[in-house]
């Protein structure tokens, strides 16, 4: 029986040979969640490194097929944009699902999230990384699509120094909205989760826009908006929007920047602010504030976007 929102149509071949006669595993690992392992290997036919998430099928005693069949789907569905990650193969054992992922070498922007002054992101850098997030989040939602886990954790990098692109993973929450009836099983890290998930009120889109705004907080400010002592605190924090733009938190961070979170920390799902929205904000617009764009920052922006997907920035922006 299918979940609500749930896409378990699959187009990509299920291997049932052995993963490791294909790839061999580099021992470390890069990274693991509640049910999954991911580890570094590569293909011995072509020599090229990936990520293997080992995905338990029977969790808690439940079959978890489908789930990780959705979260196949929407891999598959999400293939024409750059900034989400790739799924090269599937493998299949008898207790476990194996996706080999592009393999984003730079880690989780969890840790510059946390890093001190010389490591952490600079506004350029966050101006940047945010576009990029926002491109892939817009393409999600014109499918239909919602991610319903965004957080530092599951925005990797594909390298660290030099600070390269982002790439959205782990779609194991996702849900398809034309589809979606209840909510009430889906629940993600209480920190980053929307007031109306809170209150057992409808998913959309704006769900994902709340959780980039914290995300975008995190990344300038290094400080979690609403976490609390525990999780009541924090639940209270969210649902009451309390929040801190002080000067303090915010110094040396353009007026923009808090103006563009603002957009989207706002407790009515529909006056929230869109993805396609906020890519239009004058806080991503290099000619609001020319000295947070430089030429560089500019080129790197989409490095392989389609014609359709993508809007020119002239280079040179000129003072307004
Ligand atoms: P879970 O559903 O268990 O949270 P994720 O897909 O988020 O699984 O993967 C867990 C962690 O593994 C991520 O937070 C990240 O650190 C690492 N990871 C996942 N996918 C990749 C990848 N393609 N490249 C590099 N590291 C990855
Ligand atoms: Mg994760």
């Amino acid at each position: 029986m299918n979940k609500n929102g749930m896409v378990t149509e699959i187009h990509t071949k299920i291997r049932k040979e052995p993963f490791t006669a294909n790839y061999e595993l580099l021992g470390k690992e890069l990274g693991r969640g509640k049910f999954a392992v991911v580890k570094k290997c590569t293909e011995k036919a072509t020599g090229k490194q990936y990520a293997a998430k080992f995905l338990r099928k029977r969790r808690k005693g439940a079959d978890c097929r489908m789930d990780i069949f959705n979260e196949i789907a929407v891999l598959e569905l999400a293939k024409a944009n750059p900034y989400v990650v790739g799924l090269h193969e599937v493998y299949e054992t008898n207790s476990e699902i194996i996706l080999v992922l592009e393999c984003a070498a730079g880690g989780e922007i969890f840790h510059q999230c946390v890093a001190d002054n010389d490591e952490a992101f600079t506004e350029k850098d966050v101006i940047r990384l945010a576009k990029q997030i926002l491109n892939g989040v817009a393409f999600l939602h014109r499918n239909s699509v919602v991610h319903l886990d965004l957080k530092p954790q599951n925005i990797l990098l594909t390298s660290a120094r030099p600070l390269g692109d982002i790439r959205i993973v782990d779609f194991g929450l996702s849900r398809t909205m034309d589809k979606i009836t209840e909510v009430r099983e889906i629940l993600g890290t209480p920190e980053y989760v929307a007031p109306e998930i809170l209150n057992y009120e409808p998913i959309s889109t704006a769900t994902d826009m709340w959780s980039i705004g914290v995300l975008i907080y995190v990344m300038l400010t290094g400080e979690s908006p609403f976490l609390g002592d525990d999780k009541q605190e924090t639940f209270l924090n969210i649902s009451q929007v309390n929040i801190d733009y002080s000067q303090d938190t915010f110094e040396g961070i353009s007026s923009l920047a808090v103006d563009f979170i603002k957009s989207l920390l706002v407790k009515n799902p529909r006056k929230r602010a869109t993805a396609e929205e906020c890519l239009n904000h004058p806080w991503l617009n290099p000619h609001s504030h020319p000295h947070l764009h430089t030429m560089s920052a500019c080129s790197l922006d989409e490095p392989e976007m389609s014609q359709s997907e993508s809007e020119p920035e002239s280079p040179d922006p000129s003072p307004e």
